[in-house]
């Protein structure tokens, strides 16, 4: 029986250089000096484009919502006020009902009358559309405030 062989012997320790003998102070290779100095650059040069992107979805974002409510706040869109709808309001076509959704107007409903054209739709059957174009859905009257009518811009 013979005996077991004898472990290898342990590797010797990586030799480092001490910091008093490397001349690249607390980094320990010129390589990983260039990182750091890479990281010291690059880490605020992320931060700022993050910042700007952030900035510019944020800023891409209120642009749709205001789009979308733009004409209803817009100045020279003259929206009508919503009333409520009873036998007496006055509208071009009123028996024919909502343009837009093709209903007939019952006492109560809320409509707006159109000022260029007497045409009226219900509040909400209106709003929709004239978030997108201002105009009157049935027969494509500008709906501009009065003010920007009386003082059309110069061609
Ligand atoms: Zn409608
Ligand atoms: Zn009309």
């Amino acid at each position: 029986m013979r005996p077991p062989p004898p472990p290898p012997p342990p590797s010797p320790p990586p030799v480092e250089p001490s910091l008093s003998e490397n001349k690249w102070g607390p980094y320990s290779s010129a390589r990983e000096f260039v990182a750091n100095i890479a990281i010291v650059l690059i880490v605020p040069i992320a931060a700022i484009l993050a910042f700007f992107f952030f900035f510019a979805l944020v800023g891409f974002l209120l642009r749709r919502l205001r789009r979308h409510h733009k004409l209803l706040k817009n100045p020279a869109v003259d929206v009508p006020p919503a009333i409520l709808f009873s036998p007496a309001t006055k509208m071009a076509g009123a028996d024919a009902g909502c343009g837009i959704c093709l209903s007939e107007f019952t006492d109560g409903d809320r409509v707006r009358v159109l000022p260029a054209c007497a045409h009226g739709f219900h509040v909400t059957c209106v709003d929709a559309w004239l978030a997108s174009r201002p105009s009157c859905p049935t027969c494509c009257a500008a709906i501009v405030a009065a003010a920007a009518a009386a003082n059309p811009p110069e061609p």
